[in-house]
């Protein structure tokens, strides 16, 4: 079972489950998962889909061997959009869930995110860092509810023997991204190729990691199938400046769009980088795909989902 089955990285978790042969039960309320994401997936025979929010009670018939919880907004523009459902989702539905899981025997897989490390002091981050988060700010609806997530389900493991794992995943990026979800990577793409002006928040000097989904799902296969609780960093760590980020799309699409700079939101994370060190370690992942390749296969996704819009 996939909660968020329809967002970004729970479709291309589904996908990459029935591509080996799993069945898969995918949940989503589509508050921002969409059904475009999905669409090829009906076909398949191991594919159901359930529309239904997580925080409220969970049941599905019949075995589940995993449930992998992947239900949440996590782009900041939805952290002022939709701040109660974000943290019923990490509070709520990770409960919801996690009980789902006990009830059926099955292993637990929390998505969770290197915004637990917050405005890092500790550069690259570990695992082992307690983080850096402003409970009361405005990321701190995305942020303290995936602590909680964390906790909750280490309690779970602890009380109550359930086998669990957990993933903090970094900046991720490519196809069935959202186009105007808001991140950088998909407002920079979609501005070039509209030729419209390139808006670096701040002077552009922060740092941000990314990896292509790709990478991504493979590395929560890994994890899934591992013997390790985790939590594994799991991202690329190839660090660049936002800055840097804006002229690697602007060369990889031709595109001459200028840059304009807007005021930077508050608690944007100065730098974040992976220690991906467990990652390595533990199973044997590490990403593949560099940024100018995800970059490439990102900016035609949305040239055809602009195209199919326009
Ligand atoms: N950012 C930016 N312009 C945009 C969108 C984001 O300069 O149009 C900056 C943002 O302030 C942050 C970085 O890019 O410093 C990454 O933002 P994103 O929303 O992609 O992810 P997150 O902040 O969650 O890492």
């Amino acid at each position: 079972m996939v909660t968020g089955g329809a967002g970004f990285l729970g479709s291309s978790l589904c996908r990459a489950l029935l591509g080996r042969g799993d069945e898969v039960v995918c949940l989503d309320n589509l508050i921002t998962g969409s059904l475009e994401n999905i669409e090829d997936l009906f076909a398949e025979p191991g594919f159901t889909y359930v529309e239904h929010d997580v925080s409220t009670y969970v049941w599905v018939p019949g075995r589940v061997d995993a449930v992998m919880h992947f239900a949440s907004p996590a782009s900041p523009v939805d952290f002022e959009r939709i701040p109660i459902q974000i943290l019923k989702v990490g509070s709520l539905g990770t409960h919801n869930t996690l009980g789902l899981a006990k009830a059926k025997g099955a292993r637990f897989f929390l998505a969770s995110t290197s915004e637990v490390y917050g405005d890092p002091q500790v550069h690259p981050q570990t695992e082992d860092y307690w983080g850096h988060v402003n409970p009361i700010g405005p990321r701190g609806v995305y942020d303290e509810a995936k602590r909680f997530s964390e906790a909750m389900t280490m309690a779970y493991h602890r009380f109550h023997g359930l086998d669990v794992r957990i993933v903090r995943i970094f900046n991720v990026f490519g196809v069935r991204m959202r186009p105007d979800d808001g991140r950088a990577v998909s407002n920079f793409i979609v501005q070039a190729l509209r030729g419209d002006p390139i808006t670096i928040y701040g002077d552009g000097k922060q740092t941000r990691s990314f990896c292509y989904v790709d990478d991504e799902v493979r590395g929560f296969l890994a994890l899934l199938d591992s013997d390790h609780v985790g939590p594994v960093n799991i991202g690329n760590p190839d660090e660049y400046t936002i800055a840097e980020l804006a002229d690697i799309v602007l060369e990889v699409t031709g595109s001459s769009s200028p840059v304009a700079h807007h005021p930077l939101p508050v608690d944007d994370p100065t730098q974040r980088r992976p220690d991906i060190g467990l990652a390595r370690r533990v199973l044997d992942w590490e990403p593949e795909v560099d940024l100018r390749d995800g970059i490439a296969r990102t900016a035609e996704y949305f040239r055809q989902v602009l195209a199919l819009g326009s």
